[in-house]
């Protein structure tokens, strides 16, 4: 079992709903949702959080991206609008040290986010 929950997603050694994924992204519905669509977008590959994939892999970083705005295309979210959040580091509460991308949609969202 991979240490990283992310990892163990990827690995197939915990269940998830897959909404797209290529040979190296994976979109998935996060299990808690905050949005009417909020999806999870991740690279296989583990890299703490986005700062660390953009230092390493900025080709890679960009598929994530995409994948999200695929995500909003297949979803039916992208006309209306829709928000990516990467959490970075305890003030913005991420929990899981494997960059993800939020997408979040379905309904307004207000700003500042809390
Ligand atoms: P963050 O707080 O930015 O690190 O986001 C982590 C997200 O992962 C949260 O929105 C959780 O609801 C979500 N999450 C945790 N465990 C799972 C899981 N097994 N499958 C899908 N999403 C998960
Ligand atoms: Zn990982």
């Amino acid at each position: 079992m991979a240490e990283c929950l992310f990892c163990a997603i990827v690995a197939g050694e915990i269940p998830a709903t897959t909404v797209l994924e290529t040979d190296r992204i994976l979109a998935f519905r996060d299990i808690n949702p905050q949005a009417p669509t909020h999806v999870l977008v991740i690279p296989k590959e583990h890299y703490p959080d986005v700062s660390a994939l953009a230092a390493a892999d900025g080709g890679l970083l960009g598929e994530v991206i995409t994948g999200v705005h695929r995500v909003a295309e297949m979803q039916g979210v992208s006309q209306d609008g829709y928000r990516v959040v990467f959490n970075t580091g305890a003030h913005a509460g991420q929990t899981v040290p494997h960059v993800h991308g939020h997408l979040l949609g379905g309904r307004s969202l207000t700003w500042p986010p809390g």
